[in-house]
Parts: C-alpha cells; structure tokens; sequence
C-alpha cells in the first residue's frame, strides 16, 4: 500500500526537516521549468537535503514508494532533463545544499567537491591552491557540478583537456533504494574491474544521485595567447587548427568557429561587444594557446603561425588580443552568440558532433540544405569546432512569422540529424539527451546500444524511479 499525496509530502518532512521541502506553488515554480521556458513540469514536492545520508533516506523512502525522483542541479541544461514530468507524482530533488568542497590537494593534483558546488566555485577553489580545473562553460556560474558530470559537459578546453568525463577520478553517487557508492578514489590507476563510475557520467540523474566527486587537476595556466582569424570557409578552420597544434607543440586550448552573422548578431544586440576585424569575412575562429610556463614566447609562436597562413591565403586577417580586456572582450564576443540570438527571435538548435575532417564538407552540405529548405531562417553555425562539435543553429529572420517557423522544428531536426548520422556524427554532442531528444537516442542508437542501455537501468534502478523518461522511454 503506497501512501497519498498529503501524508507522502509529511514523511519527506520527517525525514529532512519541515524547511528542506517545498510544496507552494511560488516556491516550486523554478525547480519546474526550464531556463529556456520550453520544459514545463510539476511536483509533489521539491526537497533540498543537507546531507549525503539525507539524500540516501530520500531515495530509500521514493523507491519504496515508488515515486519518481529528478536531480536538479543549476537548471541550465537544454534537454529539460531536470524537469519533472507534468503529472505532479515526481519530486525535485535539488542538490544546491551540499556545496561544500571537500577536500584539494595541490600535490596530488585532485580537488574533491560536493555536487551542488556552482562550476565557477569549484575552478577558484582550485587556483586558490595554484592549481587549474579546466572545465569552462558559458553557465558556469550557475551551473552546478553534479549536472556538469551527469551531462557530461564539455566547453571551451575539450580540445586540450578533455570533457567533464575526462577530469573524474572518483564518484559519490546514492542509489535508488539508499545505497550509497562510496568511491571517492583519486588514483590515477585503478584497473580493479568494469569501471562502474563511468556509466553514472552523462547518465543526466537516471541510473542515481551523484553526490561528490573527486577531480583531477592541472598546472595553473601562466602563459596564454589569443586570436581571432578571419578566414574563407570551414576547410581552412580545420586545416589552422592542424597547423596551430603541430606548430605550437599541441598547445592549443580553444578553437572556436563564429560565423560573420554570428558578430553582427553580436555586436548589434550586446553592449560591449564590437566587430574586431575592418572587413566582413565568411568566417573566424577564436584560438586561444596555454602553458603552465611563465616565460613560454606563446605570443610570438602564434603571430609566427598566423602570418604564415596570412602569407598563403588561409588566413584572411587576424588580431592577436594584447591585453587581459581585449581578451575578455572577444570571448564574450563568442559566448553571447545564444543570447544576441534570442534577441532575433526563435531559433532552432541543433548540438552536432562530426569527426573533424568531415565538419567542411556537412556544413557546405547542410547549410545549402538550409538556404533552400528553410527561407524563413538563417544559419548561425558556431561552436568548439576544435572537438568538432558544432551548435547549428538556425535563427528566425526577424520578419518570420515565430509560431510557424517553430513548427517546422521537427521536419528540420530530422533532416540535419538524418545528415549528421550520414557523415558518422552524434545529434547530441555535449548537451545530452534528457526530455526532449529521448526519440533522437532510439532513430540513431543502435539496437545493441539501446539494449545494453536498457539492461544497465534496469540493473541500477529495478523500480525505474531515476528521472523517469529521460534519455531511454519510461517502462
Ligand atoms: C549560457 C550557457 C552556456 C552553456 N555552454 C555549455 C558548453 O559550452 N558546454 C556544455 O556542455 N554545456 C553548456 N551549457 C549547458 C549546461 O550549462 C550544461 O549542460 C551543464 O552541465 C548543466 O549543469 P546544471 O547544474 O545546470 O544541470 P541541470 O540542468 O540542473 O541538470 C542537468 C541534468 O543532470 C541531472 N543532474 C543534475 N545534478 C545531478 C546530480 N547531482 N546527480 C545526478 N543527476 C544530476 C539532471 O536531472 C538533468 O538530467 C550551457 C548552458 C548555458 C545556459
């Protein structure tokens, strides 16, 4: 015998305090829509432990009862993954209360943190010890740990470092049913088995709730040199971006596509942000060269570079940044692309991976598609062209009419993603699955893969309590 609503929402009070849970209709409303507002959900209640063992007595409690649980961690994820369901049986549980860092330790280049630790909180934590965590994202002040790793987040320093996934150590995680997986290891090696943390990463809260995680770290960066380089087509991006890695010895961090519309958009619609170039170009990428070295000439080696490739016609012009402002003013340049979009109107995106060589000969194929498919829209195709992972987007021309152009949504997501596939792509490429591209996952995922993947929820999370109907079809 389950118990109702009422008496439900008075046992998660006993079990955390009358405070840590939410049940009024203005206190709930954040937890229950997206930061796009295209997610809507609703809840019996949103709580908000204080403790790893609290969270264990609120999964013990929700798995004998069968109620859903949604991890909620900073809400600036795409896919509406930490949204409930509209049927007000699910609970929010919201990590932001355990945000402490534990524990950084300079000399063996780890850091372990909470999952409510905000990004932001976690990378000053470790320069604080003279070290550097690497995972950079435009949200990253409200964005929270434990949804960097349970979406597997990537940013600006995939190329270099690798995605959220490459930076873990060890989990924390609690388990329907209240287990808790204690394995905060931060052993470099450890070839002890399957690696069963791994499967949690990118798991977008459906197999359990992260709670800690032990990081590694890296040198702190010294010494960086930026760039913006206008250039003719995407080909010439992937041919600098080869040219950079060999010549610089692989220190390139960040390589960034942006469109010409993506600096009118840019500079017509943020303050601060100006077109850095005098005349218009098809294209530029933002490529940024780190060390941890404090004399290391990273300046001199990227003006050498970029006036080679200017001398034969792969480079069309190029700044190179001088000061810390001038630097910070171009990465807003990149990271305000979303935001100056919106400014536009709607805009139908697209979060795309291909495999480097193959990113020139889809955007030629897929933008035509575009131009001819899609007349009330543009493209805006910009992303870590670096990682080959490319946000193609396509934005409303202001004079479109928002609620039709919306409505082609799914014809055109079919046919990029159809074409993605086609050149041995991912339609998702860091933002994951959640809600709203659970369909996505069953087109383009193999059978095996979608029946291993059924196998391992169902062995994690027999009852399917785990943020049901996202990523895989609730059961
Ligand atoms: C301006 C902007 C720029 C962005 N740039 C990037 C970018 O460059 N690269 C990139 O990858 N993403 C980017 N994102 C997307 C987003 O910030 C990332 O997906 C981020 O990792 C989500 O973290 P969050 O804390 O907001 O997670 P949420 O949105 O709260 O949750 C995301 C998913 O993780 C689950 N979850 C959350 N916490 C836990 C937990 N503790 N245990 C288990 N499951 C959990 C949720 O249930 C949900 O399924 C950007 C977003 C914005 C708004």
């Amino acid at each position: 015998m389950t118990l109702e609503r009422g008496a439900r929402r008075e046992r998660l009070r006993a079990l955390l305090g009358a405070e840590a849970v939410l049940s009024e209709p203005q206190e709930c409303a954040p937890f229950l829509l997206d930061h796009l507002g295209r997610c809507r959900g609703s809840a019996l209640a949103v709580v908000q432990p204080r403790s790893v063992a609290q969270v264990a007595q609120v999964l013990e409690f929700c798995d004998a009862e069968r109620i859903g649980v949604v991890p909620h961690g900073g809400n600036t994820s795409y896919c509406g993954g930490a949204i409930p369901d509209e049927s007000g049986h699910e609970i929010v549980l919201s990590l932001r209360r355990l945000n402490s860092i534990r524990n950084v330790d300079p000399e063996n280049y780890s850091l372990v943190a909470e999952a409510g630790c905000v990004l932001a909180q976690v990378q000053a934590a470790a320069e604080t010890a003279g070290r550097f965590f690497p995972l950079s994202i435009g949200s990253q002040g409200s964005c929270q740990i434990g949804g960097n790793l349970s979406t597997n987040a990537g940013g600006v320093n995939v190329l270099r470092y690798g995605m959220t996934r490459d930076l873990v150590l060890g989990l924390e995680v609690v388990l329907p049913g209240g287990r808790v997986l204690d394995g905060l290891s931060t052993l470099r090696k450890d070839n002890t088995g399957y690696d069963i943390k791994s499967l949690f990463l990118g798991a977008e809260g459906t197999l359990g709730v992260i709670t800690a995680a032990s990081f590694r770290l890296f040198p702190e960066v010294r010494t960086r040199a930026t760039a913006l380089a206008a250039i003719a087509d995407v080909r010439s991006a992937v041919t600098l971006l080869g040219e950079l890695r060999a010549a610089s010895g692989d220190r390139v961090s960040s390589f960034e596509l942006i469109p010409r519309i993506g600096i009118e958009l840019t500079a017509r619609h943020i303050p601060g942000v100006s077109d850095p170039l005098p005349g218009d170009y098809a294209w530029y990428v933002l490529c940024e060269l780190s060390s941890s070295r404090v004399a290391e000439p990273l300046d001199a080696l990227l003006e050498e570079a970029l006036a080679a490739a200017l001398s034969r016609g792969l480079v069309l012009d190029a700044a190179l940044v001088r000061s810390e402002r001038e630097r910070a003013a171009l990465w807003k340049l990149r990271e305000t692309i979303p935001e100056a979009q919106r400014h536009e109107g709607a805009s139908l995106k697209h979060d795309i991976s291909l495999p480097v060589a193959a990113l020139p000969d889809f955007v030629a194929r897929a933008a035509a598609w575009v131009a001819e498919q899609v007349p009330e829209g543009r493209l805006v195709a910009y992303g870590h062209v670096g990682d080959g992972n490319l946000h193609f987007n396509i934005s409303q021309l202001p004079s479109a009419d928002r609620e039709h152009f919306l409505a082609r949504a799914a014809q055109v997501r079919r046919a990029i993603h159809d074409m993605v596939r086609e050149f041995g792509g991912s339609f998702s490429a860091e933002h994951g699955v959640g809600r709203t591209k659970v369909a996505e996952l069953e087109r383009y995922a193999s059978p095996v893969e979608l029946d291993l993947m059924r196998a391992v929820k169902r062995a994690f999370d027999p009852h399917g309590i785990m943020n049901p109907g996202k990523v895989l079809r609730a059961s």
